[in-house]
């Protein structure tokens, strides 16, 4: 991508509206705006960020053995009204009528939905486990939106339900996407410890929050600081070996961990006080067990292998992609901008060009962005006409992981420097030596 034809709003003020640095950063460099309040555009930039997070949890949900749908936003009253929950939810629900005056809501989350299409197709127990899920944008009125898209009204969210005809065979399904999300965030390049949950307005018997430790974050959290050597389950996880996954999650829920809704004050002083962690955080996942509560009064069963009819266990596993967004620039950032991990990066290198217009440095730019785009790479080329002070501030504000710096002295040589923008270690190097670097 040429930045000289790229749409990148680049705000030179800090806007005085975000509180916190992700929110800031995100308008700084034009990755979202505000569209209303708590509803956003996600511009080019912030496009980009969000579908590469998007990637990693489709990939690491599709490992588990979950199926990808999509259900719509717009959700009809009836089938809340099934479970009881078009009362119970709120005003958190936005309600809206159709022509034929009938009433639909924007869906705040999608039990109801897959409850319905899965009692219109599977009958048999032999059709089970079935674990299925979309991405797919959210509303909820929230009272207090803020933070810009860490707390939206409108939202990301990726939502997988598990069917199974068993409490057993539920817990297993809760443990895969226990492993799978224990990867998914590993991989985002954040370290997300699993915290008891209070199971909400979803009801339910098992509930796990997924919380990345940050000063900005909402909750209040506890924990035992031994979370941060704990291994992460490899690529080579077997998701049908419940063994494997139970002794993956016991493992995970072995020491003290919780939000204040469910905090146990003499447990975690039982903790060595040097062992003590006490900070606070930002959710990022919830995964809940909540047995036949959806299935029942939905008429959701299964015939079992004793011929009888039996209503399905459930549970649901929601992320924010687009709350993660802001919780990686939370945990990644210096003075100068962000700080993306090369898995989420919007590019995975910046060419800088120094003297736009010299003859050497546009050739030799030109030679880095044919070839490393050929590789495969997303590259941004920065061939505007502007001074080298403001190339460099923009590429570190944006956070590219590696800069390719291209100027008139060091190509005289033949060479070009490169750095990373993490460590800002800088190395002189070919131009050859620097695209075989960036390549492989
Ligand atoms: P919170 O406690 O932060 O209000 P929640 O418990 O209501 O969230 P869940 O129903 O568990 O949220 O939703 C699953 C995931 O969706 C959350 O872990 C979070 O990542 C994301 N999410 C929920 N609400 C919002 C929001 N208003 N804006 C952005 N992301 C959200
Ligand atoms: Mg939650």
């Amino acid at each position: 991508m040429r930045l000289s034809r790229y749409f990148m709003p680049i705000l030179k003020e800090n806007p005085k509206e975000a509180e916190i640095v992700s929110h800031r950063l995100m308008l700084r460099t034009g990755m979202i705006r505000q569209q209303s309040q708590g509803i956003y555009s996600w511009l080019p930039l912030g496009k980009r960020v969000l579908d590469k997070v998007n990637k990693i949890i489709r990939e690491e949900q599709n490992r588990s053995g979950a199926i990808e749908l999509l259900m719509p936003t717009l959700q009809s009253a009836e089938l809340w009204q099934e479970s009881g929950r078009y009362d119970a939810y709120g005003k958190e629900m936005l309600r809206i009528k159709d022509r034929q005056d009938r009433p639909m809501l924007y869906g705040p989350t999608n039990e109801e939905m897959v409850t319905d299409i899965f009692r219109s197709y599977i009958k048999s127990y032999k059709d089970l486990p079935l674990n299925l899920y979309h991405i797919q944008l959210k509303f909820r009125d929230e009272i207090r939106p803020r933070f810009g898209t860490m707390r939206s009204r409108e939202f990301m969210m990726k939502d997988a339900y598990s069917f199974d005809l068993t409490q057993e065979g539920a817990v297993q399904s809760y443990n895969k996407m226990f492993a799978a999300y224990l990867r998914t965030f590993n991989r985002l390049g954040l370290r997300a410890i699993p915290m008891r949950a209070d199971t909400g307005p979803i009801g339910g018997n098992l509930s796990h929050e997924f919380i990345i430790l940050a000063d900005t974050g909402e909750s209040e959290v506890f924990c035992h600081k031994d979370f941060v050597n704990f291994d992460i389950p490899g690529e080579d996880t077997d998701f049908d070996d419940a063994a494997g996954l139970k002794g993956i999650f016991d493992k995970w829920t072995s020491v003290y961990a919780a939000t204040s809704e469910m905090h146990d004050e003499a447990a975690f002083n039982a903790i060595p006080e040097g062992d003590r962690l006490s900070a606070r955080g930002i959710e990022v996942g919830h995964i809940f067990y909540f047995g036949t509560k959806y299935s029942e009064p939905m008429g959701a069963k299964v015939q079992g292998p004793d011929g009888k009819e039996h209503s399905v266990h459930m549970g649901s596993y929601g992320i924010g992609p687009t709350r993660l967004v802001p919780a990686i620039i939370e945990a990644s950032h210096d003075e100068n901008g962000i700080i993306w991990p090369a898995s989420v990066a919007p590019f995975d290198v910046v060419v800088i060009n120094m003297k736009a217009g010299d003859q050497a440095c546009d050739e030799a730019c030109e030679t880095v962005y044919a070839a490393l785009s050929k590789a495969g790479k997303d590259v941004l080329y920065d061939d505007r006409d502007e001074r080298a002070g403001t190339k460099f501030a923009t590429a570190d504000l944006i956070g590219v992981p590696v800069q390719i710096i291209v100027g008139p002295r060091s190509i005289a040589s033949g060479e070009v420097e490169v750095k990373d923008r993490k460590t800002g270690a800088r190395e002189t190097m070919t131009v050859e030596a620097a695209i075989n670097r960036l390549a492989g």
